[in-house]
């Protein structure tokens, strides 16, 4: 009886009751945030370690609500995969993504996250056709980004859709890399043109060698498959140098730039010089 009245207490606990509001909240907010345009996009420079230019750009999805002010991604996110309202919200963020990068006068890439519940069933490989098509951007100037999560399920439709876009010419890059359960399993599940090393790796790296370790490991990885390999989070001259000196191609972090919104007339902050 002791237990059961624990148990009772845990499902009712203040906490949670507090987090379901706040999931509640955030998924009404979302039903109305493309309406209302409340969305935005940042971009984040992705630049190459040998030629010190930037490669590509990261566009990470921002949200204004005048009700909730601006809430992170990594709260928004997570319900609208929940939800469903993911696939509305992704929809646009490629549209918006492909029309921007369009317009950028150094020809850079654009790499947009895709959400697990937005593939299967051919309706991604759709989408991407009608945004390049309406923007003007070449096929080869985008890159989708997917984690491991995508294809835990290993769900044959997940693939078809990836294979696709990948044959279309979309680059896929696989997210998050080192972080998850297989990640050295995803290698052969399907042909990634890039890999980006969790920044975890590259924030502990200099004070923990085996973290180093993952990050040498996964460079050497990359050269042998003959794909770039992203250090993401690099925030200190030391981790940068450390990358660079563990092989990384690329490197994209506060460091190099911060997400930032484009200018009035589209054009993208300028990054941080390597050199
Ligand atoms: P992510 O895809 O791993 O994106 C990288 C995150 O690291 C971004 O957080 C970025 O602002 C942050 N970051 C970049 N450089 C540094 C650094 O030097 N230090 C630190 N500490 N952080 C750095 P952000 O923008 O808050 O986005 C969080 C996550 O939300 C993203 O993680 C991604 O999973 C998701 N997300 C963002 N935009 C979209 C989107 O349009 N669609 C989907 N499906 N997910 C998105
Ligand atoms: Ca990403
Ligand atoms: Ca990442
Ligand atoms: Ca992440």
């Amino acid at each position: 009886a002791k237990n059961a009245g624990k148990a009772r207490w845990r499902l009712f606990s203040p906490e949670m009751e507090a987090a379901r509001q706040e999931t509640a909240s955030i998924e009404r907010g979302l039903d109305q945030a493309l309406a209302k345009d409340q969305f935005v996009l940042h971009y984040q420079p992705i630049t190459d370690l040998e030629t010190g230019r930037v490669t590509s750009r990261e566009a990470l999805l921002r949200w204004y609500s005048p009700e909730r002010g601006w809430t992170s991604p990594d709260l928004f996110i997570p319900v609208a995969e929940q939800t469903g309202q993911i696939r509305e919200i992704g929809a646009w963020v490629l549209e918006r993504a492909c029309r921007e990068a369009a317009a950028w006068p150094d020809g850079a890439r654009v790499a947009v996250n895709v959400s697990p519940r937005q593939l299967g069933g051919g309706v991604l490989p759709d989408l991407v056709l009608s945004a390049l098509l309406r923007s003007g951007l070449p096929v080869d100037r985008l890159e989708l980004e997917i984690t491991e999560t995508t294809l835990l399920g290993g769900d044959a439709a997940t693939l078809t859709d990836l294979r696709v876009l990948r044959e279309m010419g979309v680059r896929i890059a696989l997210d998050d890399f080192g972080v998850g359960f297989s990640s050295l399993a995803h290698v052969r599940t399907f042909p990634f043109d890039r890999i980006k090393i969790d920044g975890s790796f590259v924030r502990d790296a200099v004070q923990r060698p085996e973290c180093r370790a993952v990050v040498g490991v996964i460079a050497a990885l990359g050269r042998r498959l003959g794909v770039a390999t992203v250090a993401e989070g690099v925030e200190t001259a030391e981790q940068l140098a450390l990358v660079r000196e563990e092989g990384c191609s690329e490197v994209q972090g506060y460091l190099i730039g911060r997400p930032a919104p484009l200018s009035q007339d589209g054009r993208p902050d300028a990054a941080a010089d390597l050199a």
